[in-house]
């Protein structure tokens, strides 16, 4: 027998096997790049798996899929690693790594991507955009689109285009059983229903097609800024100017401490200050009359919205969400901005500390709250604007006191909340993964993970029980 972990024994010839037929890497704890293979976006989790098995392909999955499952191992799935409570490694699982599966191919005439699941946002957007095109998907380049995908994928599109899963066309899925299967709305409708929000639940996907819309290539985007001295006022603006937004606006407010970057006055670095993050998913001239309102509001301390290309917009964030650093978030859906919510998002804002915290406040509605409730399993359609709160802090160091800060802000919304994004949640428990779909939807996927995935097999992610 072979000791894989403490504890943990797998019979030699087995292991053997499973080695010599697997055409990725297997990567052991005695192996010089486990500690780099391991790692997860979120620099508060460390965790090590008994065994990564980064697959090449969709035989390396099914072969991951089956070993797991012949030995009874615990099995976490991982593609961009972004899963904020680190569900994609877990201590002495066997960790099936999708990172190595690249490919892309768009077709232009088609306007379809089909992507692996190791792909990252910004890989896929490199691709599209080669072409005027972008699939719907998030705001920060390094974040994977499997994970995204699978609970939604709110990004700078949705409001004109929908989530990401509203553009998706075919999903190939490897099941708990090893078996490949493709889901669409004509082929297991109700696996392809499932997959559009539920997750990893009902097995791993080992590739996404996309419908792409035409984006760009440049765009009207970027933030303005106040001090937040004057967020009361702005907020208040800003609420009613896009009560009747056209779906082209798509805005995120940003709280923080103002970064010293060159488009930031020296005497605010570091000083609070309130952003509304502008992006018009049209014509640029359109977007500059659209927007002149908000730039015009009050005295804005920075303004660079302005026409520039649209991966660069997508870039924006990157430096605000680094990996490795420690994160926490705690979020939830308001239907609309009360002069209540207001005092309380103004009054916690006013007390972040970390310079660090660059938390999104983002404004729902336009094409993803036309899509039926019952259409995917995404639940929280009618949500007027999603607080992701997050506070981050280099190392340990400061970590729990962000930490509160966090909680108490989310503990001040609570009589407000109406629904949760299930890609937003930490690790809260099966009352808060219900919570997110809501009590019907949730039952419905309860009987669908009976079918898939009866053993529950699948587990470590934001977990639909089949019991
Ligand atoms: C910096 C950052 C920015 C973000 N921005 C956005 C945003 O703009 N919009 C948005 O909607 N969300 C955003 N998120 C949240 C994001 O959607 C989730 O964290 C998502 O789970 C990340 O996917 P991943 O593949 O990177 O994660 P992973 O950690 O690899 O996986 C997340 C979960 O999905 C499961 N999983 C992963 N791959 C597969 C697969 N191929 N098949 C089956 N199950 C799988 C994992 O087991 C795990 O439970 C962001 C997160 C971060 C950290």
């Amino acid at each position: 027998m072979a000791a894989i972990a403490e504890g943990l024994t797998l019979d030699e010839t087995a292991l053997a096997e499973f080695h010599a037929g697997f055409r990725g890497e297997i990567v052991g704890r005695e192996d010089p790049t486990y500690d780099e293979h391991r790692k997860v976006w979120n620099g508060s989790i460390d965790r090590r798996p008994a065994l990564i098995a980064r697959c090449a392909g969709v035989a390396d999955v099914i072969a991951s899929v089956r070993f797991g499952r012949k030995h009874g191992l615990p099995v976490a799935v991982r593609s961009g690693g972004h899963s904020f409570p680190g569900l994609s490694v877990a201590d002495d699982a066997f960790l099936i790594d999708l990172g190595s599966m690249k490919g892309i191919r768009v077709d232009p005439e088609a306007r379809t991507a089909r992507v692996q699941a190791g792909v990252l946002l910004g890989e896929l957007d490199r691709e599209t955009q080669a072409f005027g095109l972008a699939a719907p998907s998030g705001i920060v380049t390094h974040t994977g689109v499997a994970g995204l995908t699978l609970g939604g994928g709110i990004g700078w599109n949705q409001r004109k285009h929908g989530l990401s899963i509203d553009k998706l066309r075919r999903v190939d899925v490897v099941t708990a059983d090893g078996e490949l299967v493709k889901a669409s709305a004509d082929e297991n409708a109700d696996l392809f229903w499932g997959v559009r929000g539920g997750g990893g639940n009902f097995g791993i996907v080992t590739e996404f097609e996309f419908d792409l819309v035409p984006v760009g290539p440049m765009v009207m985007a970027g933030p303005i800024m106040w001090p937040m001295d004057d967020a009361p006022e702005v907020l208040r603006f800003y609420r009613d100017w896009v009560a009747d937004a056209p779906d082209e606006l798509m805005t995120i407010l940003i709280h923080r401490k103002a970064p010293p970057l060159p488009f930031v006055p020296e005497e605010l670095h570091g000083k609070l200050v309130v952003m509304v993050v502008c992006y018009w998913a049209g014509e640029v001239e359109d977007g500059e009359k659209a927007i002149r309102p908000i730039k015009e509001f009050g005295r804005p301390v920075a303004d660079v919205c302005v026409p520039r290309p649209f991966l660069e917009h997508q870039a924006m964030f990157d430096p605000s969400f680094v990996p490795g650093r420690w994160y926490y978030f705690k979020s939830c859906d308001v239907p609309a901005l009360t002069d209540e919510i207001i005092d309380i998002t103004v009054d916690h804002c006013s007390r972040i500390s970390s310079p660090l915290n660059s938390f999104p406040i983002w404004q729902m509605g336009g094409a993803v709250s036309r899509v039926g409730e019952d259409e995917t399993a995404f639940n929280g359609r009618g949500a007027g604007f999603t607080y992701n709160i997050g506070a981050s802090t280099a190392t340990a160091e400061g970590f729990d006191g962000e930490r509160e800060w966090v909680r108490g802000f989310w503990s001040a919304l609570e009589p407000h909340f109406t629904t949760v994004y299930v890609n937003f949640l930490m690790d809260e428990g099966e009352d808060r993964v219900r919570q997110a779909y809501g009590a019907e939807k949730y039952d419905r996927l309860q009987a669908l993970k009976r079918k898939y995935d009866p053993d529950n097999f699948f587990r470590l992610n934001q977990n639909i029980s089949p019991a």
